[in-house]
């Protein structure tokens, strides 16, 4: 099985959101390891190229965070592709056979632009080197676009002179003046390649022109693999469909909007461990959705599935002390169930519901269950084989606190303050301060408070 999962742009750290996609993709390439296929994945690393937004608009997402941060966009790209992998380890992410980044690939990029270019695929602009969706009659297959419906209203006029709405950018030419840290020399002029360039070539170079499966969010369906088709197929020009199957992962949100570092909700890895959760903790919340639903994440969430995962554990880790032994027909059809289910369109919550009646299924041996947990745990990775119930909490510093308990001290500091001891209400706030929380006193008495 060949497979390419559509990686991070690392112009900034990757939140918890942007690791559902690769938890998702892990998840699905464990699941066909276990059953039996030889999977060779690869993941990609965009370090140049995908603009502020995913349509041909805005500044290239690296030139921005250098600009920011007062750093080199080599540095940058560097040390957020290291903090990225940090997180799949531990998440227990497995690590694809090939990585590869955009800016190793500028050649292989410019040729697979002339060979588009000499096939009458693209028209130059000024700003660079655009394909002419017009030309491709199957355009939008993907995410089923109305383009006669969109072309109307649609805002062409973004970049000057081009033919189509949707028609983007292949290689974008710095503007005369424009300074960039991450340039080339083109056939089209000095400048970076277009973002979806990149996973047409980097694809086709380590899994051949054609190959199975292609993943990434819900949100690369309309723009992002919508033209690495386009472009893929006209490069390709032999009539078949460029890849078998594309699979999509959903969403996780937070107070029902997408988790995104937009709106604030930059949650990373890091911070759950620093509140004292597992990294599988998150990871047995994401798997306890299907990947084509949307999920919610919340604090609250994340403590019902520690407490789901520790239940799970006390008996798994209980059953440990026995050797693997041979499954008995209770036990198989536990495996028969799982199987089942993860065979159903990574049916992931249904395979968690095989694992937690196993689990509870007193006609079960202990060795009977040390098996069962390896085979779960080849595909949820989830722990159940390994981990102890204790693991679940991570040694908590001095500065974690659960939101439950901040909580709960604040009630006791009104009730204090209601009461007028004072000395009692300053004590619980300079220890929620201790702990990382600042609480603020608003005018009319209420108080609000955050992590600090
Ligand atoms: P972004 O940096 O927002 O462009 O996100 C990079 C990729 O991470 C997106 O294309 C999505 O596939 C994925 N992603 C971002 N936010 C979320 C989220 N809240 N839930 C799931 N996947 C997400
Ligand atoms: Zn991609």
């Amino acid at each position: 099985v060949g497979m390419y999962s559509c990686g991070p742009t690392v112009y900034a750290d990757q939140h918890i959101g942007n690791m559902r996609a690769y938890v998702f993709a892990d998840t699905l390439k464990r699941a066909l390891g276990w059953k039996g296929f030889v999977v060779r994945h690869v993941i990609n690393i965009t370090d140049v190229g995908h603009l502020t937004s995913d349509a041909d608009e805005g500044d290239d997402k690296l030139e921005v965070a250098a600009r920011r941060e007062h750093r080199n966009a080599w540095e940058i790209a560097e040390q957020y592709t290291r903090d990225f992998k940090a997180d799949l380890e531990r998440l227990r992410i497995i690590e694809p056979d090939v990585w590869c980044k955009a800016t190793d690939h500028i050649g292989e990029m410019i040729r697979f632009a002339e060979v588009l270019d000499a096939g009458g695929w693209c028209y130059q602009l000024p700003s660079g080197l655009y394909f002419d969706t017009s030309k491709d009659r199957d355009y939008g297959k993907l995410a089923r676009l109305d383009l006669a419906g969109q072309q109307a209203g649609a805002r062409v006029e973004v970049v000057a002179g081009k033919r189509n709405a949707r028609d983007f950018a292949v290689w974008r030419a710095s503007a005369p003046g424009e300074n960039r840290q991450m340039e080339w020399d083109s056939p089209w002029g000095r400048g970076a390649p277009g973002w979806h360039l990149e996973c047409s070539v980097m694809s086709i170079e380590y899994l051949g022109p054609h190959f199975d499966i292609h993943t990434g969010g819900v949100d690369h369906i309309p723009v992002h693999h919508t033209n690495e088709i386009a472009q893929s197929e006209a490069y390709l020009a032999d009539g078949r469909p460029w890849v078998r199957w594309w699979l999509h992962g959903e969403f996780i949100n937070l107070r029902g909007a997408k988790i995104s570092k937009s709106t604030g909700g930059g949650v990373l890895i890091t911070d759950l461990i620093d509140r004292g959760y597992h990294p599988l903790v998150y990871r047995y919340l994401l798997l306890q959705a299907h990947y084509r639903s949307q999920t919610e994440f919340s604090w609250e969430a994340m403590d019902s599935a520690r407490a789901g995962l520790r239940r799970l554990l006390d008996r798994f880790a209980a059953a440990r002390s026995e050797p693997a032994g041979r499954l008995g027909a209770a036990a198989a059809e536990h495996l028969e169930a799982f199987d089942r289910a993860i065979s159903d369109d990574l049916n992931t919550p249904r395979a968690i519901a095989a694992v937690v009646a196993a689990s509870r299924d007193d006609r079960l041996t202990d060795g009977e269950l040390t098996a069962l947990a390896r085979e779960f745990d080849a595909v949820l990775a989830i722990g159940v084989a390994d981990l102890a119930p204790a693991d679940l909490d991570l040694k908590r510093s001095d500065v974690a606190i659960s939101e439950a308990e901040v909580k709960t001290l604040l009630a006791e500091r009104n009730a204090a303050r209601a009461a007028r001891d004072f000395a009692r209400s300053d004590q619980i706030r300079d220890h929620l301060a201790s702990v990382g929380v600042t609480v603020e006193d608003q005018p009319g008495g209420v108080s609000t408070w955050r992590w600090t």
